[in-house]
């Protein structure tokens, strides 16, 4: 059987427990076997950058050395950091398929928010004839989908994970435990002088503190 590598791609701007425990119940709920947590290059459309590429990814790697225990089946990927242009989901599907071959099949995972965006992507197209997506519930964000999606979900969409035995083209929708927790919010607490603790890993909310991150 193909090896079932599932990627959550973000901005991570920090990274929080919405990011980690959406990605470790779908890696759960689809039987992966590793999980790899993909920090963009900011896209250009955001706002400066609350951190810089290099804290972003120091987050990440902090988060999941204080959650790995031991264990190492969700890495850190940072292929995305090392380019010197935007990232495009499409092109990183495109190079994980030439370093790992065809004989692993890839899951994107993404949120309820960033799936309702997808019709902006560059070449979004191709992207279900190189993976499967996964689509986490945001209990934050309920946007109408455009029509497009919603004719898109009704031809491809997976409700039961056991049916989730595609190399690539489905859509499989997840609802995990519901976390109300958003990269946004936490910077606003910060820089209101309020603690972001219990949202996200005590070791990212040190890496805050310690770098004077999102002052205002
Ligand atoms: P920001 O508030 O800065 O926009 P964010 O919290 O949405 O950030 P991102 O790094 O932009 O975090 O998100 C990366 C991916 O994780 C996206 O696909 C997003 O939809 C998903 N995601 C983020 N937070 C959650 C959450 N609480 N539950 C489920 N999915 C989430």
């Amino acid at each position: 059987m193909n090896k079932r590598l599932g990627l959550l791609g973000g901005t991570f701007d920090p990274i929080h427990f919405g990011h980690l425990r959406g990605a470790l119940e779908a890696g759960e709920c689809l039987g992966l076997d590793e999980l790899r947590l993909i920090p963009n290059a900011r896209p250009p459309h955001r706002g400066l950058p609350g951190a810089t590429a290099q804290q972003r990814l120091d987050m990440v790697r902090l988060a999941l050395d204080a959650g790995n225990t031991g264990r190492n089946d969700i890495r850190v990927d940072d292929r995305e950091l090392s380019r010197d242009r935007p990232s495009y989901s499409v092109e990183t599907l495109e190079s994980l398929r030439s370093d790992l071959g065809d004989a692993v099949t890839l899951y994107m995972i993404l949120g309820w928010d960033a799936f309702g965006g997808l019709p902006g992507w560059h070449r979004w197209e191709e992207l279900l004839g190189l993976c499967n997506l996964v689509v986490l519930q945001r209990p934050d964000f309920n946007p109408e989908l455009p029509e497009v999606l919603k004719d898109l979900l009704a031809a491809r969409c997976v409700s039961d994970p056991a049916d989730a035995n595609a190399h690539y083209g489905q859509i499989i929708c997840l609802s995990q435990t519901p976390l109300a927790i958003s990269a946004t919010h936490i910077r606003e607490l910060v820089a209101a002088g309020r603690s972001p603790r219990f949202l996200l890993p005590d070791a990212v909310r040190d890496y805050i503190e310690t770098n004077g991150l999102y002052q205002p």
